[in-house]
């Protein structure tokens, strides 16, 4: 980037606050796994909208589907009623998704957001359980309003409310390394708790930490905690919005731990082509809310079911979800090759299926190497509580040589800034 188009970008960017600090360029077009700007240079996506194009971008058919919709006049926007499009996202997500699965859950459309779908759920948890509390996890992610941001374990982002929130608890999440700790802690709270009148409403929880650095709770742990959830009666709320819609690899990212969760989040993917959508579901049993309790302007998004449902026939087989692990194993390979071959890193490898990063124990490193890899053509973000992780979140649709060539310019600019 020379140095007078910096200055014009800084100019026109300054009226706002944004990721563009970041990258900073015009982006123009995007296809798949690859964006480019207004200069023609091309770049590799290895953050598709923070988890939000799974599918990637411009998808074909989702685009055929859309663009003949709104010629032939299709309703835009219908509030909650219902539409030939959200009638059959309904149909497709109970047949593809929930059957398969022995899974049984109320779809409700909590607004187009993730924030959206995690208020709805500790809304949902707190009418029926008549308790107020809920336990969340530390370097937890679950969106800025007040309600999601009090159960979001970063302090600075709860900074920003300006006043200390209240009805939650935080305790730690899995650690790894002192194998019964978090467990033990969680199960003495309750047993004080349990007394009587402060037995939280439910347990909130992301599989795979997105914004709080990758971190993966391992299969035995979940287990646990519902095991927990079960024996104090206590709902359990996943929070998939940033984990699930295949990013681990499979649909849900708890499916391996073989838990039902009484209520599930989804948002980003789930609208298949990047449009906002969120649904929240939950089981029948808590399906407690009148007409109107919980509503919102924007839950009748039909272009975004149009695009949801296409997206769902790529779980009709196991194909898609295979394909995804292969990934996963590709990069997981090619991150530890990393951390190995570059000790300067102090690096760590993280996550799970598509959704991995290397935490990088040396100030500010992490945040150098995803700026020089933005020069040098791929988009990568940092997370975890000191920006200390290196976040690779591609596209499930990427094929191998994108994930190569992604990898191979992160490794020059690896080379280039610890150099
Ligand atoms: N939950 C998780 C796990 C998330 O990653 C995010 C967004 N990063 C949210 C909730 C909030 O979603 P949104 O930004 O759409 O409100």
């Amino acid at each position: 980037l020379n140095e007078s188009k910096m200055k014009t970008f800084e100019e026109i960017e300054s009226a706002v606050r944004s990721y563009s600090r970041g990258w900073p360029t015009v982006f123009d077009k995007a296809k798949g796994y690859k964006l480019w700007d207004t200069d023609g240079r091309e770049y590799i996506d290895f953050f598709a909208g923070a988890g939000t194009l799974n599918y990637g971008h411009n998808d074909d058919a989702m685009q055929e589907k859309i663009i003949n919709y709104i010629k032939n006049d299709g309703i835009i926007h219908s509030l909650d009623m219902g539409t030939t499009p959200r009638k059959e996202f309904l149909e497709q997500f109970k047949e593809i998704i929930l059957k398969p699965r022995n899974l049984d859950y109320k779809i409700m459309f909590p607004g187009p957001t993730g924030t959206n779908t995690v208020e709805s759920a500790l809304k949902i948890a707190r009418k029926v359980t008549g308790r107020d509390t809920v336990i969340s996890f530390t370097n937890a992610f679950h969106g800025m309003t007040i309600g999601s941001l009090s159960v979001t374990g970063n302090s600075f982002k709860r900074h920003g409310a300006g006043v200390p929130l209240h009805h939650t608890v935080s305790m730690p999440f899995d650690d790894y390394v002192e194998d019964q700790d978090s467990i033990a802690y969680l199960e003495r709270f309750l047993e004080d708790s349990g007394s009587g009148v402060a037995l939280p409403a439910a347990i909130i929880l992301e599989t795979v930490q997105g914004e709080g650095g990758i971190n993966a709770a391992r299969m035995e742990w979940l287990k646990k905690v519902d095991a927990i959830c079960k024996r104090w009666d206590i709902l359990l709320i996943i929070d998939d919005v940033q984990a699930g819609n295949g990013r681990t690899g499979t649909f849900f990212s708890f499916e391996p731990a073989g838990i039902n969760p009484d209520v599930v989040c989804l948002s980003k993917s789930i609208g298949g082509f990047g449009l906002p959508m969120a649904i929240t579901l939950i089981k029948p049993e808590y399906d407690q809310w009148g007409p109107g309790e919980h509503n919102g302007t924007f839950r009748g998004n039909n272009l975004a079911f149009i695009a949801a449902t296409e997206a769902l026939s790529n779980w009709k087989t196991d194909d898609f979800s295979k394909d995804i692990q292969a990934k996963g194993d590709l990069l997981k390979t090619a991150v530890n090759k990393l951390i190995e071959k570059y000790p300067v890193l102090k690096g760590e490898a993280r996550g799970r299926g598509l959704m991995q990063g290397i935490a990088v124990h040396v100030d500010g490193l992490a945040e150098a190497i995803c700026a020089e890899a933005f020069k040098r053509g791929l988009i990568v973000e940092t997370s975890g509580p000191a920006d200390e992780v290196v976040k690779f979140l591609p596209p499930l649709v990427i094929d191998q040589e994108g994930l190569e060539k992604g990898l191979e310019i992160l490794e020059d600019s690896i080379k280039y800034v610890t150099n």
